[in-house]
């Protein structure tokens, strides 16, 4: 029995005798199955292959994690540590030896959460390393799980506290349940928010946009985009970091995605 994991969005499936016949993630009009059919690995297999996490420190108090080569899309988690505890946003799909030491070392996971589907990866695995870490995935994504386990808390949707100073805001948007986490101490004090690509930080860092699907260019309508603003209205943040190395705006984050939903909007507008 082996827990598979699909090469194209790197989402681990609970375990089977043989890999699944198709990846229902990948099925999905905002992914794609890969030019040379669905395509299956485990995590044992990316290691023997060379693949091991990759760990840096994004801030104080903030860790990134991915993995080195680039595997899948090549995105990073991001660790925030707390007086109050740890939470993991977003996950990779590999946890090797160095990174449970490096974690256990930074005090830990004390719960885990996400972006959305397409991050999932080796969610499950990730919390069983770390005492059962609660996962939290939205009930308006559940039919994206992959691999069931009694650790995920399914959640509503509504702003909820982590841990002090730690709050998982629902926006919509690339998936219904696309979520961001706010940390009120991050950025030296002045606020700082994970978006994954629920807002994404385009190459310009001045800017981030949004989309239903980023590998197939679907747009998102007006709608969508101010549900996204309204979202984060109420929260203080100078700093967005997105989901992949680099790829944050540093300061003026706010003001920034309030630029870019208008610079969006009289785009799709006629
Ligand atoms: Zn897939
Ligand atoms: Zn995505």
């Amino acid at each position: 029995m082996e827990n598979y994991i699909c090469r194209t969005c790197g989402v681990e499936y609970t375990e089977s005798d043989s890999p699944p016949l198709n990846c229902p993630i990948c099925d999905d009009p905002r992914q794609y199955v890969g030019w040379e059919g669905q395509r299956w690995t485990t995590m044992a297999e990316l290691r023997v292959e060379g693949y091991s996490n990759d760990i840096r420190e994004e801030e104080p108090g903030l860790t990134g994690i991915g993995i080195s080569p680039s595997f899948t899309i090549g995105q990073r988690a991001l660790l925030v540590q707390t007086p109050g505890g740890n939470v993991l946003y977003d996950c990779v799909s590999l946890l090797d030896d160095a990174a449970i030491e490096a974690v256990k070392a930074l005090g830990g996971i004390q719960a885990i959460c996400f972006s959305h589907p397409h991050f999932y990866d080796s969610m499950v695995t990730w919390s069983h390393a770390f005492d059962n870490a609660p996962i939290y995935i939205p009930e308006a994504d559940r039919d994206y799980v992959m691999r069931p386990d009694p650790a995920i808390r399914y959640w509503g949707g509504e702003p909820t506290e982590l841990v002090p100073g730690v709050t998982l805001i629902q926006c919509g948007g690339h998936f219904e349940g696309s979520a961001v986490l706010h940390w009120a101490q991050g950025a030296e004090g002045k606020g700082a928010l994970f978006v994954g690509d629920s807002i994404t930080v385009v190459p310009d860092r001045r800017y981030v946009s949004f989309m239903r699907s980023y590998p197939n260019l679907i747009p998102l309508p007006e709608s969508e985009i101010k549900k996204i603003v309204d979202a984060v209205e109420p929260y203080d943040f100078d700093r967005i970091y997105g989901g992949w190395w680099g790829r944050n705006v540093m300061s003026g984050g706010k003001e920034s995605v309030l630029r870019s939903a208008e610079r969006y909007i009289s785009q799709i507008k006629d």
